[in-house]
């Protein structure tokens, strides 16, 4: 472990602090500051950024996202035992940390926030894809927040990253790659993190992009590609039937044969279809 700061090891911080992990708030810490650094190396340049980071915990990627520059870090984290570790980080960074006490999915950080803004967290595995959909999916795109730097379980972040016609493809792959570039930029072994997950884990990066990728009403394509994956095995002139009384009209205009199923659709037939489907209401 490097000293990336002048703050004592992380091991110590936790012992000192008696921060034994919670399995019921995703407590699987990171405490190679060498790694954390690494990983706020992967959202980008932070020097002209605030960042907010979901679940600092004792705060080994909070430490990272300092040493390498954030402008001004807002930080969410829903176990106070954590706060006196975190008011010594702030201590080191002055005026460069703010910690907020509360759960990240009732609390609006933006308040705290200057744009332009990026994300970056490890987050807690029972709440981070319920926070990565409220993020694809705010009222006004461009969103509020530039990039997305996410540390998922593995399998999760296949998901996100899928492509058709594999077993990982489907609503969350289409919701994020309608509106960003998402790939997966690290690969980590459940033994990176204390205590170890039973799972790997990989961190991605999505970055906004400035429109659609085509264009589709969200709430109809969100619609559409729900029903169509909610039966993946059928075909779409069946999954989709509830949709319109003539869907296999809407599915041969969008260049879909109406055998087809979902996973073999990409995202731009999936917006035709939407578009279709939206035109008629
Ligand atoms: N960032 C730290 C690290 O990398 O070592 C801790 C990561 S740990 C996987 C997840 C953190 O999220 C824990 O500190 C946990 O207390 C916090 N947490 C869990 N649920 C939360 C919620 N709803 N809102 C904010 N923080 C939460």
């Amino acid at each position: 472990m490097s000293a990336i700061d002048s703050l004592p090891p992380l091991r110590e911080v936790i012992a000192a602090q008696g921060l034994s992990a919670r399995k019921a708030l995703g407590q699987n810490f990171l405490l190679d500051l060498n790694l954390t650094a690494k990983i706020a190396r992967q959202a980008g340049d932070l020097t002209a950024c605030d960042v907010l980071e979901v679940g600092p915990g004792p705060g080994g990627l909070t430490r990272g996202l300092l040493s390498e520059g954030a402008r001004h870090l807002v930080a969410v984290e829903k176990d106070p035992r954590c706060l006196p570790a975190l008011a010594e980080i702030a201590e080191t960074y002055p005026g460069r940390l703010t910690v907020l006490e509360g759960d990240a999915l009732s609390l609006d950080p933006f308040a705290h926030l200057a744009p332009p803004v990026r994300i970056v967290a490890n987050l807690p595995y029972n709440v981070g894809t319920e926070l990565l959909v409220r993020w694809l999916t705010p009222p006004d795109w461009p969103p509020r927040w530039l990039s997305l730097t996410l540390m998922f379980q593995r399998e999760v972040a296949q998901r996100i990253t899928a492509a058709p016609g594999s077993k990982a493809y489907g609503r969350l792959a289409l919701l994020a790659q309608w509106r960003c570039d998402a790939r997966i930029v690290m690969d980590l072994p459940p033994q990176a993190f204390t205590p170890p997950p039973k799972v790997s884990s990989a961190v991605v990066h999505l970055d906004a992009l400035p429109a659609p990728r085509y264009p589709a009403d969200p709430g109809m394509l969100e619609r559409v590609v729900a029903t169509a994956f909610n039966q993946r095995r059928k075909m779409l002139r069946s999954s989709l039937k509830g949709l319109a009384p003539d869907i296999e009209a809407h599915l041969e205009a969008a260049g879909i044969a109406p055998t087809d199923r979902a996973e073999q659709i990409d995202l731009e037939r999936f917006c035709a279809l939407t578009r279709s489907l939206t035109e008629l209401l």
